[in-house]
């Protein structure tokens, strides 16, 4: 029987790709979760959800302003809006959530995070950094799934769940920090 050193590879940490690494890590499965840019988080947090709930946070609060004497409060006198101190603000929202979407707290949940844009060589092997990586299963997640360029139809729509020998993670580096 082979001796595997990770139970479960995902590519791509948005949403998707991040509960499953959670999850996989909590539950004790050894879990291991690629990203090809430069944080984790997606579109979620860097374009979604988190920027435009944001934006419309602001836009609520500035119409509450305008409308204060509807609410039996003096009137709000309104200056011009600057967007870019708007900007500043979503930027600001989203370093504080990238600190639950980071590689540090991943780390801690058991999983070990990778940045770099893999390419799949065949259905069990993946070329990242320069490395070759040879899981018999990975889990994309779904835009990722969009965007991983697989040399195989075959590659792409394997969708399984078993162990896997990434081998070339066995001198994996530990936590930041630590
Ligand atoms: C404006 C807007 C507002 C939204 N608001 C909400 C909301 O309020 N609530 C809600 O539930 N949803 C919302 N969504 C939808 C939400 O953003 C998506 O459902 C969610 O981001 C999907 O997550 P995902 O992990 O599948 O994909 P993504 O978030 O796209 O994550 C995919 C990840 O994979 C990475 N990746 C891609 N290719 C590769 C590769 N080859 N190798 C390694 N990594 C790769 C990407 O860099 C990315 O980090 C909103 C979307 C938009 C556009």
């Amino acid at each position: 029987m082979a001796n595997f050193d990770y139970d479960i590879g995902i590519l791509g940490g948005g949403a998707a790709g991040l509960t499953v690494a959670s999850g996989a890590a909590r539950l004790g499965a050894k879990t291991l979760l690629i990203e090809k840019e430069k944080s984790l988080g997606g579109d979620c947090l860097h374009f979604g959800c988190v920027p435009s709930k944001t934006l419309i946070q602001t836009a609520q609060v500035y119409h509450l302003m305008k409308s204060a004497g509807k609410f039996g409060l003096p009137a709000v006198e309104t200056g011009p809006v600057d967007f870019q101190a708007i900007a500043a603000r979503i930027r600001s929202v989203i370093q504080v959530i990238q600190k639950h979407d980071s590689e540090e707290r991943f780390c801690s949940l058991g999983a070990k995070v990778e940045f770099g844009e893999p390419a799949f060589e065949d259905e069990h092997t993946v070329r990242l950094n320069g490395r070759r990586i040879s899981p018999p299963s990975s889990r994309l997640s779904r835009a990722a799934s969009n965007s991983v360029k697989p040399r195989s139809r075959r590659a792409s729509t394997r969708r399984r769940v078993r162990p896997c020998s990434w081998t070339i993670w066995q001198s994996a580096s530990p936590c930041p920090g630590s």
